[in-house]
């Protein structure tokens, strides 16, 4: 049943990259009543704010994109953190959900869900098949709660609550500080850099023969709000483009548009990581749904955004762009210190 309109709708994280594309798609379909809180206002791990909150202001529909996320560094040096905080806040948002009757819940999970050994591309029937990558396991477990908690409280209450699976992100609010970010944005600043100073040359670690997915997050937002229309099933679904693109290819597309004179310097003695990792869409294609946006085109919006960012920033370095905030499943990210010259990127 497609949402009305006017019903109250809560984004959860509303600045993060997830929740602020999820807000733009709400605001271009006309929503009138979307509910949003900061963090300063309502810290989301608090069980009696989350409740008090959610009694005050009955939302009908809650979108669940808010979350302690970061890259591999951050997830395996704080799994305690990542672990107890997500636990906390999903576990907050569904249960205050469910007191204050919410019509419907969309729950963000993620690729990382997935035992680290799925066949690929990965289907949602991997769920709890196997050990899960012990560098985000913590981080891991507390979205394979959240999901599993959506379809409990299906079962136990019938609450219609449901969980997407998204793969890789990227676009406007993404994360650019190279300490954290994904290898998309990081790639991205390094040319822009590179451009700037002067430098032709962009060290890239690993060989470049990798595969991965990555998604326009504006399409995913779509998404979101096709599956608060038209999804109302227990189990999670799988979020992507279906559309894999090699490191190499990725490497070439960015510099084509951020800096075409450039030349790209694989270090093929750093490691390339899994070969492959995508997610098998044919649920959600079968709902319906397909995403449309173009890598290309996703990535010169990606640029557009980051360049009036930096210029809204003066001059101060793009370090201190949000960018700066962590997110989900990153892929490693080092930056070349000694000699300013090189910079080098891991795909692990
Ligand atoms: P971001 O880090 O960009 O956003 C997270 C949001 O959660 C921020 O708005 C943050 O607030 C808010 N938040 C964190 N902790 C609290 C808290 N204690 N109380 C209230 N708000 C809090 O993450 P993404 O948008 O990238 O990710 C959102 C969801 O999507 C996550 O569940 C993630 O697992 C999932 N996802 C993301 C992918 C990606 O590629 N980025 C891929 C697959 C899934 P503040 O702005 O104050 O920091």
């Amino acid at each position: 049943m497609t949402v009305d309109l006017d019903a109250a709708v809560f984004v959860a994280g509303h600045n993060g990259l997830v929740g602020s594309a999820i807000c733009r798609r709400l605001e271009r379909r006309g929503f009138r009543h979307v509910l949003t809180e900061p963090r300063s206002r309502l810290d989301l791990r608090h069980q009696t704010s989350v409740l008090r909150w959610f009694e005050q202001n009955r939302p009908d529909y809650v979108y669940l994109a808010a979350g302690t996320v970061g890259g591999i560094a951050a997830n395996s040096r704080r799994q305690a953190e990542f672990l107890y905080d997500n636990m906390m806040i999903h576990a907050n948002v569904i249960e205050a959900a469910r007191r204050v009757e919410v019509t419907k819940l969309l729950y963000l999970g993620s690729a990382c869900v997935y035992p680290r050994l799925s066949a690929q591309p990965i289907t949602e029937s991997e769920l709890l098949g196997g050990p899960l990558e012990p560098t985000n396991e913590g981080y891991a477990l507390a979205k394979i709660a959240g999901v599993r908690l959506c379809d409990f409280y299906r079962e136990q209450y019938g609450c219609n609550f449901i969980a997407a699976m998204p793969t890789n992100l990227y676009g406007p609010n993404d994360n650019f500080d190279l300490e954290s970010s994904h290898v998309l944005p990081a790639l991205m600043r390094k040319f822009h850099e590179a451009k700037e100073a002067g430098r032709d040359q962009v060290e890239v670690w690993g060989s470049g023969s990798a595969r991965r997915e990555f998604m326009y997050v504006d399409d995913l937002a779509d998404s979101c709000l096709f599956l608060m229309d038209h999804y109302d099933e227990p189990g999670h679904v799988n979020v992507g483009t279906g559309v894999e693109t090699s490191i190499a290819e990725l490497a070439e597309m960015i510099r084509s548009i951020v800096h075409p004179d450039a030349e790209i310097v694989w270090d093929t003695s750093r490691p390339d990581g899994m070969p492959r990792r995508s997610l098998d869409v044919s649920v959600l294609a079968g709902l319906g749904w397909t995403a449309t946006t173009d890598l290309e085109v996703g990535l010169a919006r990606t640029y557009a955004w980051y360049l009036d960012r930096l210029a809204e920033s003066g001059p101060v370095a793009s370090n201190s762009l949000r960018l700066g905030a962590d997110h989900d499943d990153r892929e490693q990210v080092r930056v070349g210190s000694d000699d300013g010259e090189r910079s080098e990127v891991a795909v692990p």
